[in-house]
């Protein structure tokens, strides 16, 4: 009886590890050919000053629009660019649309000097040879507004080769490119490497954020990262800011940036112009 139990069990899990890699390999076919056939959108989620409410910048999130499945979330296709490589090109391809677009913004007059965007950067693409190089000579390519490019790594791209993780974050910085730990709290978070790694600022991970009103421990937590933060000189991003309740408590802790549906979800370059225009304001 629980040996057939047993049975049914594994060729129920050996039938879902199967739709489930089908279903993988069916997307990664489908990514093959997203880029030439224009489905990958960047959408820019504002980035705000936590006491003035002033815009500071924003974060390029990638959108795959799907012909027959339309929007795709990014939790679900990064990971199958990330295991099949075409991270490496896909990588590229937003770090060169968030120049173009930045370009455009900074001859409209739109993004002003001081503010930063930040692209997610994977640790697979991180890695890779001559990633330093390659973005030097994107960089060029484009008029930028100088020191206007920020790189969201995570803490997973330091577990190994901190030398040259070091190494290859200090030849972009000589390039104005700044660096920001994303998802902060929820990896391995060592101080050790935060002393030694050039960030300049921490991102503070929306599940710590989403309790925060109602949590004491996820407040306390969330306490102790900006003190920190704070007595390192790093800057510190709140994520997942969505109520006004939150944002108080990000405000007495001296949080000085954050983004969250509160202000805004991450919207396409049009939708961003409102938030260019008030900023300008
Ligand atoms: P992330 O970099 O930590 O980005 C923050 C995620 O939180 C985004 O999800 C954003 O839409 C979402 N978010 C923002 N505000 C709120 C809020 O108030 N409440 C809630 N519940 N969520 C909020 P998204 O766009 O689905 O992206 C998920 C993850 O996919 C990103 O997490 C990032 O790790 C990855 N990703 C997205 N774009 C790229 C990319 O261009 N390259 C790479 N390598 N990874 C990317
Ligand atoms: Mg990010
Ligand atoms: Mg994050
Ligand atoms: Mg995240």
């Amino acid at each position: 009886q629980v040996k057939e139990k047993g049975r049914d069990a594994i060729e129920f899990f050996n039938q879902e590890m199967a739709n489930k890699v089908s279903r993988q390999l069916v997307m990664e076919g489908d990514l093959h050919h997203a880029i030439e056939l224009e489905q990958f959108e960047l959408y820019y989620q504002p980035k705000l000053n936590v006491q003035t409410g002033e815009l500071v910048g924003a974060e390029a999130l990638l959108r795959w629009h799907h012909p027959d499945k339309g929007a795709i979330s990014p939790m679900e296709f990064i990971p199958v660019l990330e295991a099949s490589g075409l991270i490496l090109q896909v990588g590229q391809w937003v770090i060169e649309q968030a120049c173009l677009q930045l370009e455009c913004w900074g001859k409209l007059g739109l993004w002003r000097p001081g503010m930063r965007l930040s692209v997610n950067i994977s640790p697979r693409q991180f890695r890779r040879q001559r990633f330093a190089d390659d973005v030097v000579a994107t960089l060029a390519r484009f008029e930028l507004p100088p020191d206007s490019l920020d790189m969201e790594v995570t803490e997973g791209i330091v577990i190994q080769h901190v030398d040259e993780t070091i190494e290859t974050m200090t030849a972009l910085q000589n390039h104005g490119v700044s660096f920001s730990l994303d998802d902060f709290g929820t990896g391995y978070s060592s101080i050790s490497y935060l002393k030694r790694l050039p960030v300049s600022s921490l991102k503070i991970d929306k599940s710590f954020v989403g309790d925060i009103t109602v949590d004491r421990s996820d407040r306390v937590l969330v306490e102790t990262i900006i003190t920190m933060g704070r007595l390192l000189d790093l800057e510190l991003v709140a994520e997942g800011v969505e109520h006004e309740e939150q944002l108080d408590i990000l405000k007495e802790y001296g949080c000085q940036f954050y983004q969250g549906y509160y202000c805004s979800p991450a919207v396409n370059a049009d939708a961003f112009r409102f938030f260019l225009d008030r900023g300008a304001q």
